[in-house]
């Protein structure tokens, strides 16, 4: 034993002006592993994501990252340790090119650009991204929805994080696209061992992909376990509330 696990929230309460959205959430992730946070809209998925991140400060409640305390933590330097937001709506520069993305990513001093290593992951990246490497010189503006999508994934890998938390991929994409998508993320945590959190509406897929979830209804934890179990799960199959498409 010893080893840490990769995020570990305890009792976190988290919403806006004081006033919670989530209660008193208990989730972790180990090192590797590919968790879905997943629920109805308005449930509270965005807001635990990004008060993880660091976005947000947190009402109460602890948010351990490799054992460290982060609660309170600014994006930027839980950044620089390590985690990596990709955010719902993706916020690509329509005018920039993928590769302009990834450098300008690459250049912000996480892990995969000290000394001159950038380039190394890059292609590396591009590798598990084959897509993205088919239009290096497009602007993020002229590529499709799903190719957009991975860029954001891509640009957040570049800094080789640690702990990558990605809010709903699937926003606005055709079912058939999130079949491609969705299993990246599980070639992330293969590949490159990196942890990953993933909010997701289409549950079924999610569940597919992940090693475990969670589900949160108005704003608690309603269920959780092993992927397998809860894809048999009764309860889960009734929440036809869940928006599954
Ligand atoms: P969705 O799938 O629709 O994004 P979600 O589960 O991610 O849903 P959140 O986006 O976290 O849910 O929203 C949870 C609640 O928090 C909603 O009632 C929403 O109106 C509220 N909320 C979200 N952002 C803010 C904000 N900036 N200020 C105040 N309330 C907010």
């Amino acid at each position: 034993g010893g080893q840490e696990t990769a995020l570990a929230v305890s009792e976190l309460s988290a919403g806006y002006q004081g006033i919670p959205v989530v209660r008193e959430l208990n989730l972790a992730v180990g090192h590797g592993e590919v968790v879905a946070l997943l629920g109805p809209n308005g449930a509270g998925k965005t807001t635990t994501l990004e008060t993880i991140a660091g976005l947000h400060r947190p009402i109460s409640g602890t948010i351990k990252v490799s054992g460290r305390d982060v609660a309170g933590t600014a994006a930027h330097v839980l950044a620089r340790r390590g985690m990596a937001l990709v955010p719902e709506g993706r916020a690509l520069f329509p005018g920039l090119t993928v590769r302009e993305h990834l450098r300008l990513a690459g250049g912000r001093g996480g892990r995969g650009s000290v000394g001159g290593n950038s380039r190394a992951s890059e292609r590396e990246l591009l590798e598990m991204l084959p897509e993205l490497a088919k239009c290096l010189d497009r602007k993020a503006g002229l590529l499709s929805g799903g190719e957009q999508q991975m860029l954001a994934v891509g640009r957040a890998l570049v800094t080789r994080p640690s702990l990558l938390l990605v809010d709903e991929m699937s926003l606005g994409l055709a079912p058939v696209i999130v079949e491609r998508l969705l299993p990246i993320l599980r070639r992330v945590a293969g590949e490159l061992g990196t942890s990953v959190l993933f909010v997701e509406q289409h549950v079924a897929l999610a569940l597919q992909i992940a090693d475990r979830a969670y589900i949160l209804t108005h704003g608690q934890i309603s269920l959780e376990g092993p992927a397998a179990r809860l894809r048999e799960s009764r309860e889960l199959l009734a929440a036809s509330y869940l928006g599954e498409t």
